[in-house]
């Protein structure tokens, strides 16, 4: 405790004790196709024999090195410039923005579309901004939505994991207080979790929605770009229309940086005068509008995502049929290990086989969960994945997993 009541050493040293303590990684991205290089001596990384792959980045569609996306942030900056200089409220808001917001809107299937300088930004300003009475909420969302919830004044209900069942049981009770019928409700949920790799049952949540007349807001974060031309669950299942609010990130898929809301006119006019985060924050960057933009074009309009598909299945196939349990139903490929020591053993012996997959442990997933969140992206080649199941055979035999 230092003498004006502040402890940082105390809790550094207590995450330090519990084994919780996270740094930044040691490792530089140096290059294309998600490969990463050790630093050598603590100099700039080399490109040499120590590069190893990497399948745990959530550039899905592996477009963060992608010549025509460069291109396209390099000629923002040359001609709007290396930032909006202003909320675009004042004298932020650019071409650049516009065009990215109409084509979002236009894949999304929506009247309008709006930019906010980051995915997290954009789900605790739409929370907030709405203000429900009550937001029934996924066990499992994404940080931002449990902030956007405590930032609110909203009674929040949480429900099982993907569960439908769960929802109707947990609106069916609250439908019974008084004046329930006059307030105004909320359901959240990611359409794609990061760490199961499950899909929301967002047909389901719609249909229990409209019998307690609620809202439906779909964080498509994982699945932006992804699914059915380049949009995200939604569009995949047709629910383009009875889902609220359809929320997503340009970081992930769009290898980009920022995040957006898809929705009605009047959904967006409300968040561009209310949604503090965007208020009253600095614009997106128009760079990054601009490679969002063109990243989103190269999602709908070519084969990437085919790639991207094609890479999962024969990952997961390999890993099945060589006796690993692997989780969910999207491109996020978690291996149960189980036990959080063999998840790290098996991490560390990865890595040692020149693939790059970090073990997920408590308190981010259950006790005896523990797992190995192994993505593929659209730019690994055959090789690659080839390589990848060959580190987890060696690996796992090593460890004594298989
Ligand atoms: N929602 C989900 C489901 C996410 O996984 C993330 C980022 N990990 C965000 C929102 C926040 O997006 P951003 O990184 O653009 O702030």
């Amino acid at each position: 405790m230092d003498d004006r009541g502040f402890d940082l050493e105390g809790r550094l040293h207590d995450l330090e004790d519990a084994d919780l303590k996270r740094t930044l990684s040691p490792v530089d991205r140096v290059a294309e196709r998600g490969y990463f290089a050790e630093p050598s001596g603590g100099e700039l990384p080399v490109l040499d024999s120590t590069e190893a792959l990497v399948f745990a980045s959530n550039n899905y569609l592996g477009l963060t090195n992608d010549q025509r996306i460069e291109d396209a942030a390099r000629q923002a900056a040359a001609t709007v410039g290396t930032g909006a200089g202003a909320s675009r409220l004042v004298t932020g808001d650019t071409m650049v923005h516009q065009d990215l917001e109409r084509q979002l809107a236009e894949t999304k299937g929506t009247e309008r579309a709006l930019a906010f300088s980051s995915g997290y930004a954009a789900n605790v300003g739409t929370i907030t901004a709405l203000d429900p009475d009550v937001i029934f909420s996924d066990e499992y969302n994404h940080a931002s939505i449990i902030d956007g919830c405590r930032l609110t004044d909203a009674e929040t209900i949480v429900y099982d994991h993907c569960d439908a069942t769960s929802l109707r049981t947990k609106l069916e009770r609250r439908a019974a207080f008084d004046d329930a019928n006059e307030e105004s409700w909320l359901i959240v949920t990611d359409s794609v979790f990061s760490m199961d790799g499950t899909v929301a049952p967002m047909a389901d949540i719609c249909d229990a929605a409209e019998a307690f007349g609620a809202w439906v807001m779909a964080d498509e974060a994982h699945a932006t770009g992804l699914y059915a031309d380049g949009g995200g669950v939604v569009q995949a299942e047709g629910l383009g229309d009875r889902v609220d609010i359809q929320m997503g990130t340009l970081s992930k898929a769009l290898a980009s940086q920022g995040g957006y809301v898809a929705g009605s006119s009047d959904l967006i006019e409300c968040l561009l005068n209310d949604a503090r985060p965007f208020v009253f924050s600095t614009g997106l960057a128009p760079p990054a509008a601009a490679a969002a933009s063109e990243a989103l074009h190269v999602a709908r309009h070519t084969d990437v995502r085919e790639r991207l598909w094609e890479n999962v299945a024969h990952l997961r196939d390999g890993l099945e049929s060589m006796g690993f349990t692997v989780l969910g139903d999207s491109q996020i490929l978690p291996v149960l290990v189980g036990d959080r020591e063999d998840a790290l053993a098996l991490a560390d012996e990865l890595q040692d086989r020149g693939v790059i997959a970090p073990a997920i442990r408590p308190p981010t997933v259950p006790e005896r969960t523990s797992r190995i969140r192994i993505v593929p992206i659209a730019s690994h080649e055959q090789g690659d994945i080839v390589k990848c199941l060959e580190a987890f055979r060696g690996a796992g035999e090593e460890i004594g997993l298989l």
